[in-house]
């Protein structure tokens, strides 16, 4: 059987879907490779190097043959006239919203899997997309403010003056904002930073950052039992606003992260809150394309606003192509591991499997997710 590792046809995707390691994985699961020529070029990785993993080096039309197609990105309509039926497709498929893109993949026989959906459960972390790409992109917000701020984030004693440490506030510590408390403290920065979420609290703690938030009793039931946010009520909101209002007048980068599920983000910074920060001071908005947490901040630009750069940067992850590729090349072959059969070495899709169930979109001609509409049979 065949998998065809596709170029990605969005010019600001760096990212691809296999890496050196991942084709390796997949001829031992006795799958024959074919990755598109200059498919791994934004992430660094030549075609000889996939050549000498054991893949084939194809065209685009190869993807014809393919019994299984990995992609970053959902593919186009032109994409899916290119496969064929009963081919599965695996990618991040950013379903909500794009339902007719989902129903031309059922019309078109594809049994196509969207990695985001996938459960946040043990036996599926090495396949949670979510969190290797956040992980990755919380590092990068760092890295972007620090590039936007015209000062040092290390304190710095030297023989001509003291440097300040730079003050930094990360709002929203899940997988994204945890990892950017852990780099701005190796950069030096003095770190702080705010969630709704009361077991947020320790791993903030942990991480040697100063936790920030309104504790009251909604607070401590603000944690749903998959681990993520609920939307707070209009009160909490007001009282918490009211504490980083005070706070954010004196840090010089806020990094915002905070998302809550088939929500848009939660508006946390406002217009007030930034004029009140000192000009050179940096705002990352890492919520930007779920409808942001920043109040002005713009999809895919640096925005200046009284002195304050706001920065609102698309595919973050996509920042850091290689190393996101790598970690979603992993997540992709795990994944498609569990539905190769061990004694026949063939593909052997369980559609009672719960990793399925939870991330296929089509299948035999019909959109199958019960939130698209689908009935699982
Ligand atoms: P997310 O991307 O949905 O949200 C980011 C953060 O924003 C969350 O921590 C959320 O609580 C916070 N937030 C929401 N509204 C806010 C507000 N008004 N103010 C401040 N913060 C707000 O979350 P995520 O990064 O995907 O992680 C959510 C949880 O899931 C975490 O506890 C994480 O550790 C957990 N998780 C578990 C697994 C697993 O068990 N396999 C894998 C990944 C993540």
């Amino acid at each position: 059987e065949i998998v065809f590792i596709a170029k990605e046809s969005d010019p600001n995707e760096g990212r691809v879907a296999g890496s050196i390691d991942s084709v390796k994985k997949l001829k031992s699961l006795g799958f024959d490779v074919v990755v598109e020529s200059g498919a791994g070029q934004g992430s660094r990785i030549p075609d000889q190097d996939y050549e000498k993993a054991g893949a084939r080096i194809g065209k685009a039309t190869d993807a014809k043959t393919a019994d299984v197609i990995l992609k970053v990105r959902r593919p186009s309509a032109q994409e899916v006239a290119g496969y064929r039926s009963g081919a599965i497709v695996i990618a991040i498929m950013d379903p909500y919203g794009n339902e007719e893109s989902i129903s031309a993949m059922a019309g078109a026989g594809l049994t196509s899997f969207a990695m985001e959906l996938m459960p946040r459960i043990t036996r599926a972390q090495s396949m949670d997309v979510l969190s290797s790409q956040a992980n990755l992109a919380g590092y990068q917000a760092v890295i972007d403010a620090a590039n936007e701020y015209d000062r040092a984030l290390p304190m710095m004693m030297t023989a001509a003056g003291t440097v300040p440490a730079a003050k930094v506030f990360v709002m929203g510590a899940g997988v994204a904002g945890l990892q950017a408390i852990a780099t701005a403290r190796r950069l030096g920065a003095v770190v702080s930073a705010t969630d709704v979420r009361p077991a947020a609290k320790e791993q903030v703690a942990s991480l040697g950052a100063k936790f920030i938030a309104v504790e009251d009793e909604e607070f401590k039931a603000a944690e749903t039992a998959g681990g993520y946010a609920k939307e707070m009520s209009g009160e909490y909101q007001a009282k918490q606003a009211a504490l980083v209002a005070e706070h954010i007048a004196k840090q010089d980068i806020v990094i915002t992260t905070a998302l809550i599920p088939g929500r848009p983000a939660p508006r946390l910074v406002t217009r007030e809150m930034l004029d009140s920060m000192k000009p050179g001071s940096v705002a990352v908005d890492l919520a930007v394309e779920r409808g942001g947490n920043i109040e002005g901040a713009e999809a895919g630009k640096v925005t200046e606003v009284g002195g304050v750069k706001i920065v609102g940067h698309l595919n973050v992850p996509g920042r850091i192509a290689a190393s996101a590729s790598l970690l979603y090349a992993k997540n992709l072959v795990t994944f498609l591991e569990t539905m190769v059969s061990k004694e026949t070495k063939a593909l052997a899709l369980n559609m009672e499997d719960e990793l399925v169930k939870a991330t296929a979109l089509t299948h035999g001609g019909s959109v199958v997710h019960p939130a698209f509409g689908g009935a699982m049979k």
